[in-house]
C-alpha cells in the first residue's frame, strides 16, 4: 500500500475556494520539490478526481486527505490542523514540510514548528536543489533589504517547516510523476479536544482572486484621493483579470478595506505585473511587493521612491493616465 517512509517531503495543499482548483502556490511548491520524493496532505477540502490526477502529475506519491467536520463553523482550527498534520508527520520520516505563505499556514505552521521543537523557515522566495539532492533556501530579511541563504543542517531536529511566498517559484513544466495513492485519514482527536475554534469566516470585500494568488495587481495609494476613485482601478482590473490592492495610507484613509493592503503590515505579493497608482513607494509598501516580476508606477512626482524599483514609470496624473491605459487595453485585449 503506501510507501511514504521513503519520502522526505510533505506538502500542505490548499484548494482555491472560488474555482476549486489547487492553489497555484501549492502547485509551484510540489512541482519543484517532488523530485526528492513528496507526499501531500489536504485537510477539509474535498479532493476531486481531477485534482487527484493533477497532484499525481505534479509528483505526489501519497495523498493524505483529512475530513474537517470536527472543526465547527469554518472547517478550520489552528491547533486542530496542527494536530492532524503532526499525526501524519509522526508516522513518517519527513525532513521538510512545506506550505505556501497563506493565512492558514501563517497561523498553524508555527504551532507545528513548536510541537516538533524544530526550525521554521518562513517566506522563502527561492528553493535550490543541487545535483546531490541538497536543498537550500533564500528568504528576504529586514523588509526585503537583504536576502539570507539558508542551508538546513542534517543533524537538527526534524522536520523543518518551510513556507514559500506565492508566485516566487514557477511551476516546473516537467515534474516527476508521482504515484497518487489516496489515503483518507480520520483525525484521532475529538471536537472537545480542540482548544481554539474559528466560528465564522467573513468573506473578503472583493470577489476577485486573492492578492497573494493574483498574477496581475493594480494598487492605489493616497494619490487616489477617495474610495470612489478606486472604480478606475477596478475598471482596468476587469480587462486584465487583475486583483486590486492598496497602500496602507489608502486603507487608513478609508479608501479600501484592510484585506486589500499590500506591504509589511498587509499582504506580501509577488505577481507577474504590479501597477502602482499614486503610491510613493515607502519601504513598508515595497516590502510587500518588491519581488513582483514587473513593476509599473504611475506618479506625478518624478522623485517618488517607487520609480527606483519600477521597471516602467509613467510620470503623470493617474486620473488622466489610467483611463487612457484602460481604453488602449480595451481595444487590444
Ligand atoms: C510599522 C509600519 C508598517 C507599515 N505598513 C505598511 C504596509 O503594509 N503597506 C503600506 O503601503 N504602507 C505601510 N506603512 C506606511 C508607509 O510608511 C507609507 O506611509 C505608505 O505606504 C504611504 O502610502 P502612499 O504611497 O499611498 O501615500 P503617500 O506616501 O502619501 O504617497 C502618495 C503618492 O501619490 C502621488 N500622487 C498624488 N496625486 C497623484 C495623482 N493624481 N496621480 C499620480 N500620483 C499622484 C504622490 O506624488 C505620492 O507619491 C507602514 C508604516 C509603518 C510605520
Amino acid at each position: 500500500m503506501s510507501n511514504s517512509k521513503s519520502n522526505s517531503i510533505l506538502v500542505f495543499i490548499e484548494i482555491n475556494q472560488n474555482n476549486h482548483d489547487i492553489k497555484d502556490v501549492s502547485k509551484q511548491i510540489l512541482s519543484n520539490v517532488s523530485i526528492l520524493g513528496a507526499d501531500v496532505i489536504i485537510i477539509g477540502d474535498d479532493l476531486s478526481d481531477e485534482n487527484r490526477e493533477k497532484l499525481k502529475n505534479l509528483g505526489a506519491d501519497n495523498i493524505y486527505t483529512v475530513n474537517s467536520n470536527i472543526f465547527p463553523g469554518s472547517n478550520y482550527s489552528p491547533d486542530g490542523f496542527a494536530r492532524v498534520v503532526s499525526e501524519i508527520i509522526k508516522g513518517n520520516d519527513y525532513k521538510f514540510v512545506f506550505s505556501g505563505v497563506t493565512s492558514k499556514s501563517k497561523d498553524f505552521f508555527p504551532i507545528l514548528s513548536a510541537t516538533f521543537n524544530s526550525a521554521m523557515i518562513s517566506d522563502v522566495t527561492k528553493v535550490d536543489i543541487d545535483g546531490s539532492s541538497n536543498i537550500s533556501f533564500v528568504r528576504p530579511l529586514f523588509a526585503g533589504k537583504c536576502l539570507a541563504n539558508v542551508i538546513p543542517v542534517d543533524n537538527g531536529p526534524r522536520p523543518y517547516f518551510i513556507t514559500v511566498r506565492p508566485n516566487s517559484l514557477t511551476i516546473n513544466p516537467t515534474p516527476k510523476i508521482g504515484r497518487g495513492i489516496v489515503t483518507n485519514k480520520s483525525p484521532t482527536l475529538s471536537a472537545n479536544e480542540i482548544r481554539s475554534k474559528v466560528f465564522e469566516l467573513v468573506k473578503g470585500a472583493s470577489d476577485r482572486l486573492d492578492l497573494t494568488e493574483a498574477k496581475i495587481i493594480i494598487s492605489g495609494g493616497r494619490g487616489m484621493k477617495n474610495a470612489d476613485n478606486f472604480k478606475l482601478l477596478h475598471e482596468m482590473a476587469n480587462i486584465l483579470g487583475a486583483s486590486v490592492g492598496a497602500s496602507r495610507a489608502a486603507v487608513d484613509s478609508g479608501f479600501a478595506p484592510h484585506s486589500m493592503q499590500v506591504g509589511q503590515t498587509g499582504k506580501t505579493v509577488s505577481p507577474e505585473l504590479y501597477i502602482a497608482c499614486g503610491i510613493s513607494g515607502a519601504i513598508q509598501h515595497l516590502a510587500g511587493m518588491r519581488t513582483s516580476k514587473y513593476i509599473v508606477a504611475i506618479n506625478t512626482d518624478t522623485n517618488a521612491p517607487i520609480f527606483t524599483k519600477a521597471d516602467y514609470g509613467i510620470v503623470g496624473d493617474l486620473f488622466q493616465v489610467v483611463p487612457i491605459l484602460t481604453e488602449i487595453l480595451k481595444e487590444n485585449i
